[in-house]
């Protein structure tokens, strides 16, 4: 080895060792006849003292080139406590230069000087450099050595399934790649193993899991890659309760194992509705109050004219109450968020000793009712149960922010998700989760009989999501299993059966085989690491990940392809 040990390693211990030691020139200060080495690597920073033999070789040597030190250890006459080898030193009798380095297009120690991100993923093996980078690597890999450890002792089998598969899109848009051998036709990259993993319960094996990557074709956003990693589990002869604490096993150890935090288990349980109801959103960030306050009966004829035209319409009443007055200022960026979510505006009024501001006089009728929930900024809205929920849930999540109140930590289920949701853009009916969902058992039949939209919409299905922090971390189901249900599906998602056997054929023809009642679930993994470290971005979690539009800064991607390839795979791109 260049090195005996590394530059985290040196204790007391080690006095009058002789030791190699190799790395970055972190800081080199010069005084006299001697200088002084930072010398780093990932595993910390040793000081190394250079003496005036070697000063042609240091005095002009920039920060970040790779040198080779050879010397014995001392004891540090001024012992530096902010680093674990701060009571040494080495003394250098050997000292190579291995690399220069150009001066550094960006800084990347110093916490102060603010980098763009741009320029951090253009240099992304500098920006790698950074002892946060570096933390949040060795966590990942300590995560998912922990999960293959867990997965093991719990009897899975890991097994891994293709990237190269036939179109069949899971809800996203699909990545394809063009087939050479056969012209015309296309590979997708999968958006999760979903097929596979149902296969492999057909194929006996009871007890799947995959740390794999998935491929989607979405718009980016600060948690969303074109690429991610999924934590995907698959089990036969399970129900949702045996999948749900298989999964708290699994973050409980994650979370004791690397942040040293035991989560109380199990983990709290809330229906969909309920979410949507009292929070306004199926991933409620539960660490605050703020919760939606249902008005519809007091509203409903209290003379405030517009908000008893919504409810007159098969509309509800709804507000939350933020304790605090907002500024005139504030007020507006909330009424921005309900002209998003499709409001004309929102009604507030300051609650104090009496009602003041806002629709304060429309509002006096129920005044006594309003004063006992407490003081501070009411915003109502009326209209479509979900629209309301949710526009009151984003003005929820804004003031907490900006009342920092998204602080804590707090992990739950959210259960019985609608088996359907409705697809303005598409005009039809779209699954909850994905179409190999399970409806809940008592609907099963239901489903041949002749339902109206409504009731559809109103089905529930076995799926269940994981929510830490008010982030969807994992969703599962149970799956469904019987050929004539999973038709049936098809039929009302408006897949017809020619399209649903060029699909889906693989899996229709196994449930003819023999095939386990199972269920999974998968776990985002890179967002679970962004949660679990309190990262801003799933970029910071990742080592090489697509900037915000989804660019490769640092290799220029994506980029033309040659024309002699193009010209094989029979493919014109038009310019
Ligand atoms: N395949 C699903 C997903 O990627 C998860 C599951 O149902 O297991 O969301």
């Amino acid at each position: 080895m260049l090195r005996s040990h590394n530059c985290g390693e040196l204790r007391k211990t080690d006095i009058k060792k002789r030791v190699k030691l190799a790395g970055w020139v972190h800081s080199l200060r010069s005084f006299g006849k001697k200088a002084f080495i930072d010398l780093r690597d990932r595993h910390g920073i040793t000081q190394a003292v250079l003496g005036e033999e070697f000063k042609a070789v240091y005095s002009e040597l920039p920060r970040e080139s790779v040198v080779l030190v050879e010397g014995a250890v001392v004891k540090r006459k001024q012992p530096n406590s902010a680093i674990n080898t701060g009571e040494i030193e080495v003394i250098a009798d050997k000292f190579i230069v291995l690399s220069k380095s150009k001066p550094l297009p960006l800084e990347i120690f110093n916490p102060d000087i603010k980098t763009t991100e741009e320029k951090r993923l253009e240099y992304r093996f500098l920006d790698l450099r950074r002892p946060e980078m570096q933390r949040a690597m060795e966590f990942r890999f300590g995560a998912e050595t922990l999960i293959r450890q867990y997965m093991l002792l719990k009897d899975f089998v890991e097994i891994e399934t293709p990237f190269m598969s036939r179109p069949t899109p899971e809800g996203a848009r699909d990545f394809l790649v063009p087939s050479r051998s056969f012209k015309g036709k296309f590979w997708a990259l999968p958006q999760s193993p979903q097929i596979y993993k149902q296969l492999l319960m057909v194929a006996g094996f009871d007890k799947y899991f995959q740390i794999v990557r998935c491929f989607r074709d979405e718009d980016l956003r600060a948690d969303r890659q074109y690429e991610f990693t999924q934590i995907d589990i698959e089990t036969s002869f399970s129900e949702e309760s045996d999948i749900q604490e298989l999964s708290e096993g699994l973050i409980s150890l994650l979370y004791a194992q690397l942040l040293g935090i035991k989560l109380k288990r199990p983990f709290k349980q809330m229906s969909w509705e309920h979410a949507i109801d009292l929070y306004g959103s199926d991933k409620p960030d539960t660490r605050f109050g703020i919760e939606l306050i249902e008005l519809t009966d007091e509203l409903r004829e209290s003379g405030f004219k517009i908000i008893e035209k919504q409810i007159r319409a098969d509309g509800i009443a709804k507000a939350i109450l933020i304790p605090e007055e907002l500024t005139r200022k504030e007020t507006k960026a909330m009424e921005k968020i309900a002209k998003d979510y499709g409001f004309p505006g929102v009604a507030w009024t300051w609650i104090q000793k009496e009602l003041k501001g806002g629709v304060a006089e429309q509002l006096e009728p129920i005044k006594t009712k309003l004063k006992k929930l407490g003081k501070g900024t009411l915003l109502i809205l009326a209209g479509d149960w979900a629209r309301v929920c949710e526009a009151l849930g984003a003005m929820r999540l804004a003031a907490a922010e900006k009342l920092d109140l998204r602080k804590g930590l707090d992990v739950l289920w959210v259960t019985d998700f609608p088996l359907f949701k409705w697809s303005q853009e598409k005009q039809r009916l779209q699954s909850g989760h994905h179409p190999f969902t399970l409806p809940k058992p008592e609907k099963l039949s239901d489903l041949f009989e002749n339902l109206s939209e409504q009731e559809l919409l109103d089905i529930r299905s076995q799926a269940f999501d994981l929510v830490i922090n008010g982030t969807e971390v994992g969703g599962g189901s149970m799956r469904i299993t019987d050929k004539k249900l999973q038709e049936r599906i098809f039929e009302l998602l408006k897949i017809d059966r020619k399209t649903a056997k060029e699909k889906f054929g693989m899996l229709l023809k196994a449930f003819d085989y023999g095939v386990p009642p199972h269920g999974g679930i998968a776990f985002g993994f890179d967002r679970l690491l962004q949660v679990m470290l309190g990262k801003d971005s799933i970029r910071d979690v990742i080592a090489f990940p697509k900037n915000k539009v989804g660019r490769a800064l640092m290799e220029d991607g994506p980029a033309k392809a040659d024309q002699e390839l193009l010209d094989e795979l029979g493919i014109k791109t038009g310019d």
